[in-house]
């Protein structure tokens, strides 16, 4: 049985440390020293690329565990699957529920529009989304994210860090930069969480950016889910003596 994982978050190192030797890890390149060695990165060429690379390499299946915003690979790999006849499953995390005191976004053009002038800002939405807030020059942002961004918003500073982060230091944080809004997309999880309680907890507006609609596949939460499925799948591939 041989899973080709679509990763970039820590559900798909998970399932590819779950599933060993069955599983071989792709990663976009992003980020330059991931947090564990993929076995193959950067992209495919676009879907037909992706389904190319899954008949050459003789893949029986596909987990798409790249992140909710990821939206571009997400259709690649529904189209891949649809071409190759291979089993497709989401892995991914639940978005947070919707709190009181959230202002959601349909996207981050709109979560840029909607800052009110003169707003101390903590952006932290990753490095390839700034776009939008780099027009917004009536703004102070304090800017968060793993890898450096090419651009910056015109006034404001930077951190690079990686998370998991404590609610105690995103207060501490907020505070020592009197911000006044904070820009998250729904990524869900916990890794990412405590700068919403902690902008809860200070009064900081939380302007919370939907997720992108994705294709209709089935989708799980969990690592052990998923490992399920591949189970199952191997069950079924090995009783009609594909495999
Ligand atoms: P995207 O817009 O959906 O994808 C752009 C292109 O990158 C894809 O068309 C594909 O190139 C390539 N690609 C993406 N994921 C890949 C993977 N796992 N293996 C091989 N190629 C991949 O994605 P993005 O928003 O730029 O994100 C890039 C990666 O960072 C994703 O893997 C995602 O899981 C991770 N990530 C994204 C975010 C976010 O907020 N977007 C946050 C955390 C982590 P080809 O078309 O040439 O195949």
């Amino acid at each position: 049985m041989k899973v080709l994982i679509l990763g970039g978050t820590a559900g798909g190192r998970a399932l590819a440390r779950a599933l060993g030797a069955e599983a071989v890890l792709s990663l976009a390149g992003v980020t330059a020293a991931p947090l564990s060695a993929p076995d193959r990165v950067g992209g495919f060429g676009g879907a037909a690329g992706l389904a190319d690379y899954l008949e050459m390499e003789n893949f029986d299946a596909l987990i798409d565990a790249t992140h909710p915003f990821a939206a571009q690979i997400s259709h690649n790999a529904a189209k891949a699957a649809r071409a190759t006849g291979l089993p497709l499953l989401r892995l991914q995390r639940p978005p947070w529920p919707i709190e009181p005191g959230w202002t959601e976004a349909p996207d981050l053009d709109a979560a840029a529009a909607m800052l009110p002038a003169g707003a101390r800002v903590f952006l932290s939405v990753g490095s390839r989304s700034l776009g939008p807030f780099l027009a917004r020059g009536d703004l102070w942002f304090l800017t968060r994210s793993i890898v450096a961004p090419g651009a910056l918003p015109p006034q404001g500073k930077l951190i690079l860090a990686r998370p998991p982060f404590a609610v105690a230091d995103e207060m501490r944080l907020m505070r020592a930069h009197r911000i006044s809004h904070l820009v998250s997309k729904n990524a869900g999880g916990g890794a990412t969480r405590a700068k919403l309680e902690a902008a809860r907890a200070l009064g900081v507006g939380t302007i919370m950016v939907k997720r992108p609609r994705l294709p209709g596949v089935l989708t799980v939460a969990s690592v052990d889910e998923a490992v399920k499925w591949v189970k199952t799948i191997e069950c079924d591939l090995r009783f009609r003596g594909k495999i």
